[in-house]
This record gives C-alpha cells, structure tokens and sequence, in this order.
C-alpha cells in the first residue's frame, strides 16, 4: 500500500467517524431530526463495512419536509434575486472549504476513485456560482409588440420543488439540480439515493453555514418506496425534478398525474460512441476508453455501445483490448485507481449477470468479465469489460448495464451507423469521431439524443442544454432552460387603448 493511500485512508477514516457514531437525520426546517425513527444501515461497497445508520423518513417526515418548504416560500420568493446571489456564492465558498471531505466521503460512499471525486465539489461549488450569478435577472421576460397591444412576460419561481437523485455521482447531479432551483427562487426539498446517502448531509450542513434561511432546503433520507413516493404526491410540491432509472421516470409519471405536478426527468441511457475509419484514431481511442471506463461506467452519458467502421475495426479493437486490460481496478482512495467498486451488492450482481447474458446470446468477452472477489476481497469489484462479435439487438448492446462495461459492434456505412445508433429506446447522448465535417453534421442532426458532442468526449458548459430525448427523459438542464423549468411565466397584455372592444348586449 502507497504511503499516499495510507494517508487517504486515514483522513477518510476521521471524515467518516460522525456517521459511525450517529445516526444520519434530515435537514427540516433549518433543524437535524432523526423524524420517525426508522432507520437503515449504510455500508461502503469497498469491503461493505459499516458506514453508519441512516434515518429513513415516514411520510409524516416528508410531509413535515414539504410544510417548511411551503412556509418558507413567499419569503424567499421576494428575497431580492442580489441577495440570493449573494449567500448561493457563500454556499460556493463553504463546498470548496469541504472539498477534501466531500470527495472522500462520497468515494467510500458510493465506491467512485477519488481521482475523479476530487472535482466533485469544485463543480458543485462552479454550478452554485454559475446560477447565483443569474439570480437577479431571472424574472425578467420579453417584451413582445402588437399594434394596439403590448405584451410582456414575466417570470416567477413555481414554488416548492422536489430534487429526487441517484447514487452515482450523486453530490455534483444534486448540485445542478438544486442550484438553479434556489436562484430561481424556489424551496426545495431533496431525496438524495438511499444508497449514497452521505454527501447530501454535506451538502445541506454548507447550505445552513451559508445562511439560507430555515425551511429553504430541506433534505429527507430514506426509500424511494416511501419517502421519494410521499415527496411526489404532495399537493405543496409544484414540480419534481428527477435524476434517476427510466423506470423510477415511469412510476413518478403516475405518482404525480393526480396533483399535476411539472416534472423534469433525467434517465438512463445506451449511448454510442461512433469511430469511423477516417477518425482520429489515438483522440477517438482515448475518449472511448474515458467514456465508458471513468466513474465506474456508472454515468448515464456514458458510451456504453461502440459502432466501430469496418475499415478500423480489427486494429481499433486491439488498441482497445490492450487498454482495457491494463486500466487499474482499485481502492476508491488510491490515487491510481482508474475504476473502484460498483455501488452496491445488488448493482454488482446486475451487472456481473451480463458477463453470462453477453457468452448466451453469441458475443464474446474480449477482455474481463469477471468478478475480482476472489482476487481483492468483498468490495464489489469487477474487470473492466469488452464484448465484441455483438449484434446491436442483443440484450448487452439494448440495455443499461451501468458498469465498466462496453459493447463493440461492427458497421459499414454511414446509414448503418444512423440505424444502429438510433435502434434503442433511449437517447440521451452520442459522439460521433470522424474527420469528416458534413458527415459529422449529418450524423449530428440523424442521431436520435438530446446530446451530441463530435470529436470529443463529454465536456460540460453550464449554459449549454442537458438531457434525453425518448426513454432518457423530458426536460433539460442548464442555462436559462433550468431557469424556465422552475419558474412560471406569465404574459400581461397591455392595450394602447385604441382598439375597438367587442360589444355585446348594449
Ligand atoms: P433510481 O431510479 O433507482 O433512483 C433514483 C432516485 O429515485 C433515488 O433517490 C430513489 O430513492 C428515488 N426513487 C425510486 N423510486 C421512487 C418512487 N417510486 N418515487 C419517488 N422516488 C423514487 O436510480 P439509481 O439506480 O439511483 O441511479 C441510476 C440511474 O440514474 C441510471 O438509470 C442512470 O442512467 C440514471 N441517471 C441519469 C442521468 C441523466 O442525466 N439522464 C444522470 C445520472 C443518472
């Protein structure tokens, strides 16, 4: 063990040791409550070691959640968007001062390598700034001109929202979802996964240290079954942005029908990543492997199916072997390790269930496709995978697997690449390597996703839109699209009192 890995482990021992000793609450109405009394153990997916007990909120907890946020919301609604501003970018300063812990915690949490956790909370903190910023001209609307009439539009926040988020990544997913929310001017009450529950404590401690007022920001801890359920039924929430499995989309499509709730749905993905022979050949190799490989592959714009051009298939395809078996798996605190443990137990067995799924319907492990239990202990740790010879209908190249795990399949033509790239029921993201620029806006515009990048792999600017199109999702983040999801509109009609008004009955 490095002298730089002992020293990580030590340091994430002390940040983890409040949670040990005390059980995790909610945050509601500016006060910690444990609420009903329930409660569930959290364990770490590296050795799945106690972490800690973790209330599980009743529906009176998240009713008493959504009160606060309904009690809070005039006042915050008139708070001048300069003020918002103002404690959005304290709250900014607090993350950074946390940087170090948050990243641990959540790296033991959820099993993701520190080396790409360490930015978690610098994002957090750019995504609380980026949206602070726009606050103070956030209600402002157009101003749109007839003859004998003026319209303008203005907006204002919806109300109390709820922020339902998953385990991976969960801290910086929670940030994008929650800054724009408070700098519209909305409450909030969050859900954070029940499987990575420790970074959103974190995150509502910075909030408080910031000086938002009580019943702001409420955090509830506990099951989708029941806490996330009751969050989306009631009648004080006014809209449910969610970060999560196209199912869980499904189920809260109808959780809400009755109370006709706005809802904004981030969903899972199969995205393809499509190399053709005339690509960069070391650029496009780089980011397939970064793609898929990076965070566990437990990232929903990850290129988890590749469509390689026959021209490059054999010699790509041994680059990539050689690369993908040398990524190093490893403790989420070694600065080394490129892939840690998958979540938890019951995401390991999901995904190690696609290592027989892939040999059954006819494709071949090209590289890993096994558990390393045996090898490193009980933590869920997988090899990074390749399947190839796979056709585009099997169950690996078709569904979300949500690990470090990718699919190759092989095409010759630009409309095969289109077809296969859009026979899914997803479409959330896809990139596209060529150097070939009408190709590339050819493909750009066929491809069925809410995001395409060309040339490159995921690179994220706040202003830009982000979400799915299909099973991936509805609605989308960022800039002012975020701004217009949590605030309503609305147009006066002004006349220049010259037109004839209808009359009836004189
Ligand atoms: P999940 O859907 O199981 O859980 C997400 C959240 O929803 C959790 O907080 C959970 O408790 C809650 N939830 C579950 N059932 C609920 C219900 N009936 N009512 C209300 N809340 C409920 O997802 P997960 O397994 O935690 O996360 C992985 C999924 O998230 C993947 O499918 C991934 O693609 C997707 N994801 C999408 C994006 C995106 O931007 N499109 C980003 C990250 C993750």
């Amino acid at each position: 063990m490095s002298a730089q890995l002992q020293e990580n482990i030590a340091k994430a021992e002390g940040y983890l040791a409040r949670f040990k000793d005390n059980t995790l609450g909610h945050f509601i109405n500016g006060e910690w409550t444990l609420g009903s009394g329930e409660t569930f153990d959290n364990t770490t997916p590296f050795d799945q070691s106690y972490l800690g007990k973790v209330a599980a909120a009743s529906e009176d907890d998240v009713n008493a959640a959504c009160e606060a946020a309904a009690a809070a919301a005039a006042s915050w609604a008139a708070t001048p968007g300069a003020e918002r501003r103002k404690i959005l970018h304290r709250l900014g300063d607090e993350l950074e001062k946390r940087a170090e812990e948050i990243a641990m915690v959540e790296a033991m949490d959820c099993g993701q390598a520190l080396r790409f956790m360490r930015q978690a909370a610098v994002r957090g903190a750019a995504n609380f700034r980026f949206f602070a910023d726009q606050a103070p001209e956030a209600r402002n609307g157009l101003s749109l001109h007839q003859a004998e009439h003026t319209n303008f539009t203005v907006r204002s926040p919806i109300g109390p929202v709820a922020v339902i988020t998953p385990w991976n990544t969960p801290f910086m997913l929670s940030t994008w979802k929650i800054a724009p929310a408070l700098a519209s001017g909305c409450t909030v009450v969050h859900k954070p996964a029940e499987l990575s529950p420790l970074t959103a404590s974190i995150l509502a401690e910075c909030a408080d240290a910031a000086g938002l007022p009580k019943g702001v920001w409420n955090m509830v801890n506990g099951f989708g079954t029941v806490a996330g359920k009751a969050l989306t039924q009631h009648p004080a929430i006014k809209a449910v942005a969610l970060v999560g499995d196209s199912a869980t989309g499904k189920l809260i499509q109808a959780q809400t029908a009755q109370t006709l709730k706005r809802l904004h749905l981030e969903l899972g993905g199969k995205n393809p990543v499509i190399v053709f022979d005339d690509a960069d050949f070391e650029r496009a190799l780089d980011a397939t492997v970064f793609m898929i490989y990076s965070l566990n592959g437990q990232r929903c714009t990850s290129s988890s199916r590749l469509l390689i051009q026959s021209g490059i298939k054999d010699k790509f395809l041994a680059a990539l072997k050689e690369r993908v078996a040398n990524i190093k798996v490893g403790h989420p605190l070694d600065p080394e390790t490129e892939v840690g443990p998958l979540v938890h137990t019951g995401h390991y067995e999901k995904v190690t269930s696609y290592f027989e799924i892939a040999k059954q319907d006819g494709a071949t492990i090209a590289v890993g496709g096994k558990s390393l239990r045996d090898e490193m202990g009980p933590g869920n740790f997988v090899t990074p995978t390749l399947f190839v010879d796979a056709k585009n209908t099997m169950r690996i190249a078709q569904e979300e697997i949500f690990g470090p795990v990718l699919t190759a399949i092989e095409f010759d033509t630009e409309e095969e690449a289109i077809q296969l790239a859009n026979e899914t029921v997803y479409g959330l993201a896809g990139y596209i390597w060529t150097s070939n620029t009408g190709r590339a806006m050819r493909m750009a515009h066929s491809v069925e996703a809410g995001m395409l990048w060309v040339n490159s792999e995921n690179n994220r600017n706040l202003p830009s839109p982000f979400g799915g199109v299909k099973m991936s999702g509805i609605g989308r983040d960022g800039g002012d699209w975020s701004f217009d999801f949590y605030m309503e509109t609305k147009n006066v009609c002004i006349a220049h009192d010259t037109h004839k008004v209808p009359v009836l009955g004189r």
